[in-house]
């Protein structure tokens, strides 16, 4: 496979300086101009990003504007919402990549693996095969896509088929 789509996440620079101080998700949310901007889709409830680290290419995060940590904090439209949005939101991974399945799920807590407080679900597409060999080799992930690329490539088709709000 040529070099060039092999990127060692490190040297992807979320940050466009230092890395800001805060919630990185309020940031995305606040427009910060510290943050490289990924998102995708966003409305008054919900906004979806490439993931800044993506496990595949595809790899979303779906979040509520509010600054919550736990999914009981949800409210009932929330809820709704988010159900409809997730839905939405496969059938455009599907369309940008055909992966074979999705891990779908919430990292709740830093124990359980969360990293950014702020509640987010991971929407990771899968592939039959994926790139395990260079991970052993270089002892860490690697991309087959710039999340600026995939974030490009989503954001056409969100335009081309809108989610509806009518719907949740
Ligand atoms: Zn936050």
């Amino acid at each position: 496979m040529p070099s060039k789509y092999f990127l060692n996440f490190d040297k992807i620079n979320y940050f466009k300086n230092k890395p800001p101080r805060g919630c990185i998700l309020c940031l995305i949310r606040d427009n910060s101009p510290e943050i490289v901007d990924l998102t995708i889709y966003r409305d008054e409830l919900f906004i979806i990003t490439v993931n800044l680290y993506p496990y595949n290419p595809g790899h979303l995060l779906v979040f509520p504007l509010r600054h919550i940590e736990d999914i009981r904090e949800y409210t009932e439209k929330e809820e709704i919402r988010l159900a409809a949005l997730i839905k939405y939101i496969l059938d455009i991974t599907d369309k940008a990549y055909a992966p074979s399945g999705y891990n779908i799920g919430y990292n709740m807590g830093l124990t359980a693996g969360a990293s950014i407080r702020h509640l987010h679900i991971h929407i990771i597409p899968r592939f039959p095969r994926e790139i395990g060999i260079a991970d052993l080799i270089a002892g860490k992930r690697v991309l087959v896509e710039d999340p600026g690329r995939t974030a490009e490539k989503l954001k056409v088709l969100v335009v081309q088929s809108p989610f509806s709000i009518s719907n949740s």
